[in-house]
């Protein structure tokens, strides 16, 4: 009730996780759980459209390293060691970081992935969830896993999870692997989410062994279209964009893990965009960013790319917005704060000392951090009230053992 929606006090009521009525004239009927919204803004949720969620568990682990002995010394002989526990603790975990700054839906690319599907559903976020194919030494096992996979996370989750296919990377899955999960990925309904162009010998190594950049390679395997979404494409060129477009592919960048990881390049946002390609914003895993707290990757994508660009103008704070809430991609786009979309929203603390100034755009994206959200509200259900979250005493505590016993804490 009497929330602040662009200057106006409006109040908005939801029945079964969809926004019944919303506006100036809402009252509360009887029966009603209400919220007292005074001196809180009503916003929509952010999409966090690449994450792997649990390497919340990793955070803090081998940290400053370089990327190859980052993954081959410490963190792919950890992941040997994880059992559906412990994604389930490291996904509730990244759940409750992902409720206190404001994401309401993610996509993730993770081991174990019915575990996620379980952490997402009891944490109550929406998620889009597969599991990496890498084909290793037997093609056939990865692909029967995936689909696996996919039945498993189905099967364990309700309309806030949604299941799809996640081919690792080009360097990682063959042609035919490709080939086979587009049409599996067609019949199946399910979406598809794989890195590409992270860094520059992935481009090197994809040129010298297919004869093509990265996109053309997955044009060829008839992946590149309106339900993929390609990770970081920081090294794509502008023959490869236009591919992209034509497609209707998204592509996520992932400004704070590149930058931590030190791929060299920047995503070349604005060569995209002058193209319409369909574009989000994403953390990356916990492991490699260390933060899951979108605000940060938002101001770091804004100031990256003015920079780049010489000019302050090239991007603002509300096209940063709109790229963090899913806005600038049919794929990534959440629900509106309209009559009959799920009721996904959070309010912020208009008085916090980081917003009580300006404007509440700017304020989000060059000054405050995922402190200011007061509430985080999705399908209608109030998942942290007054920056409470219940119960995050408990997923802190699961989250440590999990992170003792596969050797990581
Ligand atoms: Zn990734």
């Amino acid at each position: 009730m009497d929330a602040t929606l662009e200057g106006e006090l409006v109040s908005l009521r939801s029945e079964e996780g969809s926004i019944t009525e919303i506006g100036p004239e809402v009252t509360a009927a009887e029966g009603d759980e209400t919220i007292d919204a005074s001196g809180l803004a009503l916003v929509p949720g952010f999409v966090n459209a690449h994450t792997h969620a649990a390497m919340a568990l990793f955070r803090g682990f081998a940290d400053d390293l370089p990327l190859t002995t980052w993954l081959e010394d410490h963190i792919w002989p950890a992941e040997a060691r994880l059992e559906p526990k412990h994604v389930y603790w490291g996904t509730r975990l990244a759940c409750a970081e992902m409720i206190r700054t404001g994401t309401t839906a993610f996509w993730d690319m993770y081991w174990h992935p019915e575990a996620v599907a379980r952490a997402v559903e009891d944490a109550g976020l929406r998620a889009v969830v597969a599991a990496p194919l890498i084909d290793g030494s037997d093609a056939a096992k990865a692909r029967a896993d995936a689909d696996e996979a996919l039945d498993l996370v189905r099967e364990s989750a309700s309309g806030r999870v949604r299941a799809g296919y996640a081919p690792h990377a080009l360097y990682t899955v063959s042609l035919d692997s490709l080939r086979w999960v587009a049409e599996r990925a067609e019949e199946r309904e399910g979406t598809v989410q794989i890195h590409l162009s992270e860094t520059q010998k992935e481009v090197e190594d994809c040129v010298a062994a297919h004869g093509v950049r990265p996109a053309f390679h997955l044009d060829r395997a008839g992946l590149l279209g309106p339900n993929t979404i390609v990770a970081h494409g920081v090294w794509l060129d502008e023959a490869e964009l236009e591919l992209i477009a034509e497609r209707g592919a998204t592509v996520v960048t992932n400004p704070v893990a590149n930058l931590k990881l030190a791929v060299g390049g920047l995503f070349p946002y604005f060569a995209a965009r002058e193209r319409g390609v369909g574009m989000g914003i994403g953390t990356d895993g916990p492991g490699s960013n260390n933060s899951l707290d979108l605000l940060s990757d938002l101001k770091t994508f804004a100031l990256l790319q003015k920079n780049a660009a010489f000019d302050a103008a090239a991007v603002d704070a509300s096209e940063t917005l709109q790229l963090g809430r899913g806005e600038a991609s049919e794929l990534l786009r959440g629900p509106a704060l309209a009559v009959g979309d799920a009721a996904d929203f959070l309010l912020v603390r208009m008085s916090a000392p980081e917003l009580a100034m300006g404007e509440l755009d700017a304020g989000l994206v060059y000054a405050a951090s995922g402190s200011v959200i007061d509430t985080t509200v999705v399908a209608g259900r109030t998942l942290m009230r007054g920056g409470e979250l219940e119960g995050v005493g408990e997923v802190v505590a699961k989250a440590q053992e999990c992170a003792l016993e596969i050797g990581v804490a």
